[in-house]
């Protein structure tokens, strides 16, 4: 028969002396007693029944049988000490209930000790141990006296073992904690989160609040979350709390950070003293069993941990939105500002894209120290002329973005940033800057697009109207598009073998004897068609493929001329075209080394064409190069000569050996409009060099420019480009009717 009432297992076992009921009373043991014997009841509720065992007193429950205690074991809970006869309704009933203890009723923890007035019923030793059995007792051993002892000693165990399994159930929540903290973004998620998890250790919702400080609360802690009786106290500065003593709890723990358990309360503390720290504070007074505190702590040590995770990846994604030199939203920000202004279908707004230009040379020659101190000088000019209703942003290294209301963002207000020169360390410094603009639609296009659109526009700008602005179109758009996939098509056209050379053949003007070649790359579509390289080469120098297409080139062109001396059919050189983004490598040099040594060409049969604009990367550079490469008999020429803007200071001082007239200014010839073309083959003359007309289509132009004093010539009056095969049967033929010529002369 039970004597109690039932009281369910605490999940949190007990700090000793202190496991007090609500109310004050004293949580006593259930203590459940099998004997069919009453005397052995009444004995032993007499000798112990008065007493406390570590500090707690004891209740009974009673059965008869080990049926009767059977139906006990399944409806009770908590059962701390069964104290069980061996032999009741059979010999082995009381061995057969301790089965039934462990296995059916899942009693782990409780305590069993056997006892039995007849000695010859002693249970084997494995049974003791399979059963994890207390002890043995046999009646007439346990006087009062030594029953004492047996509860004093079974029930520290029963507690033991109860402590340590709570324990072992809190460190796998607050591992399990940790994981869920792991996924919280913001601190009110992580105060949640603390909250959620306490309350998941007490087994209940505590009356608590927890408290934060740093980050945007910095200065006075507040509460930011509060459950139970303290909710209506949410969002208060601890200072401000109702009640006086929690203050001063909450202020000492924050001030000392630390802890602090007191009989009624706790307070965990976690976080950083000089970064970002929480307090948690729980009453505990309506708490059915106390926490223990050793656990707490490791609970408040997981916290910290957790809170210094939390407040790395806060300072990692604000660094995600924020440009570290410049302090200003970047381009991920930006993007997001658009996307939800879109979102809320704001109109008659724009974005700008606004670029240094040469901003790379500034920062080469003045070094990126003086570049930074540009680029802050140039954002704050930049905000003041647009407005403070603008989001500048920094796109990349040296574009800003602005986006807001269109009225503040013309071109106009952008340019006039500009338009007295920066100060950067105390003196005068004036830039251009190029822009492209966007007007946002109606219809709605992501951040990324309207980015994407106007970079589209700057690039145009930077293109075709340096240190001005172009405004984004659609057909833009579809023009960059066609770029993008003609430059995917150009990609695998390269991987595929599509691309080939052909070969221009060069003569003397005078005795029209071949001189040399000019290889011209070719690309073939599937279909049979060629793409002029007029569409592909500029495509390719803008994504920077052209590096590897000239190198390709250069291999290809020495090869085939080696080819050409092993039949003997070979002019003088070979001239090959070089991309300024080519020379610009700083292994340039090295890939022309490359070429000749792999086809085991000399220098002095190799010629290269560079163009104008290579002239103003800088002379002290491309001399440099220039003269490696003369050291090894390589032949310079300027092509497309009067079409650039070098200036000819610039080109009077690097070491070139011909100048090549544009075919623009051959073909104005036999409009009588020649005077380029002539002005053109007298400085080649003046500054010493050879002068190849190109583009010479009839016999007239071929006698003008022979009479301006051009020494050189190539054109389809002479000869169209052509593939190797086609080229050797040419320059047999044609050196064999010049020969002829020659002789007949
Ligand atoms: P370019 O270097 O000035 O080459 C001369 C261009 O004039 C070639 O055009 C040639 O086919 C063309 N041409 C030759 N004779 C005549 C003529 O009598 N009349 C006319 N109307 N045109 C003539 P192509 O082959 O279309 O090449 C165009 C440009 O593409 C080349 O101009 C060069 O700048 C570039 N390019 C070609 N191959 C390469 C290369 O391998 N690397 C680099 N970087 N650029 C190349
Ligand atoms: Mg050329
Ligand atoms: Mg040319």
């Amino acid at each position: 028969m039970t004597s109690d009432i039932p009281l369910p297992e605490p999940v949190f076992e007990f700090d000793n002396e202190a496991d007090v009921r609500p109310g004050g009373a004293q949580e006593p043991w259930r203590v459940l007693l099998v004997d069919d014997d009453l005397d052995v009841h009444q004995a032993t509720v007499f000798a112990v029944g008065q007493h406390h065992f570590v500090g707690r007193p004891v209740s009974f429950l009673h059965a008869y049988s080990a049926t009767q205690a059977k139906s006990i074991l399944l409806s009770e809970k908590g059962l701390a000490f069964i104290l069980l006869d061996v032999v009741m309704e059979s010999h082995t009933a009381g061995l057969d209930l301790v089965d039934f203890i462990r296995q059916t009723a899942g009693l782990d923890h409780t305590r069993i000790v056997l006892r039995t007035g007849q000695p010859g019923y002693a249970p084997e030793l494995e049974t003791l141990l399979r059963y994890d059995i207390n002890d043995y007792k046999s009646k007439s051993e346990l006087s009062a006296i030594k029953l004492l002892t047996l509860f004093t000693t079974t029930l520290r165990s029963y507690q033991q073992l109860c402590s340590l399994s709570a324990n072992r159930q809190g460190l796998s929540l607050i591992i399990k904690a940790s994981a869920s903290f792991m996924h919280m973004r913001g601190l009110d998620d992580f105060a949640i989160g603390v909250v959620t998890q306490l309350a998941d250790l007490l087994g209940s919702y505590p009356d608590g609040m927890v408290c934060a400080r740093a980050g945007l609360l910095a200065g006075q802690p507040r509460v930011l979350v509060a459950c139970g009786r303290f909710a209506e106290q949410l969002h208060l500065p601890v200072g401000q709390l109702h009640d006086p003593a929690i203050q001063e709890r909450l202020t000492q723990a924050f001030s000392l950070g630390q802890s602090d358990f007191g009989a009624d309360y706790f307070v965990l503390y976690f976080g950083q003293k000089d970064g970002l720290d929480m307090a948690a504070y729980v009453d505990t007074s309506s708490l059915c069993a106390p926490m223990d505190s050793e656990l707490l702590k490791v609970f408040c040590a997981q916290l910290s941990a957790c809170l210094h995770n939390q407040s790395l990846i806060e300072q990692l994604s604000a660094q995600a939105f924020v440009d570290e030199l410049l302090k200003l939203p970047n381009r991920a920000r930006l993007i997001t500002e658009i996307d939800q202004r879109q979102a809320e279908q704001k109109t008659g707004l724009a974005l700008a894209l606004v670029d240094v230009d040469d901003f790379s040379s500034v920062n080469e020659l003045m070094g990126h120290l003086y570049g930074d101190q540009l680029l802050k000088a140039l954002s704050l000019r930049l905000q003041q002329a647009v407005g403070l209703d603008v989001m500048l942003a920094r796109v990349s290294g040296n574009a800003f973005g602005l986006f807001g209301p269109l009225h503040s963002i013309s071109p106009e207000q952008i340019h006039a940033a500009v338009a007295r020169p920066l100060m950067i360390e105390g003196r005068p410094h004036r830039i251009t800057i190029t822009s492209g603009l966007v007007i946002l639609e109606a219809q709605p296009h992501s951040g990324a697009d309207c980015l994407k659109n106007v970079t589209i526009a700057l690039k145009l700008a930077k293109r075709q109207a340096r240190g001005q602005h172009v405004m984004y179109t659609a057909d833009m758009g579809e023009m960059a598009r066609n770029r993008a996939q003609l430059l995917a098509d150009l990609h695998t056209a390269f991987d595929r073998h599509h691309l080939f050379l052909v070969y221009q053949p060069q003569i003397d003007l005078a005795s029209g004897a071949l001189i040399g070649l000019e290889a011209l790359m070719r690309w073939r579509l599937s279909d049979g068609s060629l793409v002029p390289p007029d569409r592909f080469i500029p495509v390719a120098e803008q994504s920077g493929l052209i590096i590897h297409l000239g190198a390709w080139a250069l291999h290809v062109a020495c090869q085939s001329m080696q080819e050409l001396i092993a039949q003997d059919l070979s002019p003088l050189r070979m001239a090959v075209n070089v991309s300024m983004e080519q020379f610009k490598t700083s292994d340039f040099f090295d890939t022309v080394m490359d070429a000749l040594q792999t086809s085991g060409l000399d220098g002095c049969r190799l010629e290269l064409e560079i163009t104008e604009s290579v002239a103003i990367l800088g002379s002290g550079h491309v001399r440099e190069v220039l003269n490696k490469l003369r050291a090894q008999q390589i032949a310079v020429s300027i092509d497309d000569f009067g079409t650039g803007y070098s200036s000819l200071s610039h080109l009077e001082q690097l070491p070139l050996d011909r100048m090549k007239i544009d075919k623009a200014f051959v073909r104005q010839l036999g409009g009588g409009a020649g005077r380029i073309a002539e002005m053109i083959a007298e400085l080649g003359q003046t500054l010493g060099l050879r002068v190849l007309a190109e583009g010479i289509e009839d016999r007239a132009s071929w006698d003008a420019l022979q009479a301006m004093g051009c020494h050189e010539g190539q054109g389809f009056f002479i000869a169209q480009p052509m593939e190797l095969a086609l080229l050797v049967p040419w320059i047999r033929n044609y050196c064999g009717s010049l020969a002829r010529a020659a002789l007949a002369a």
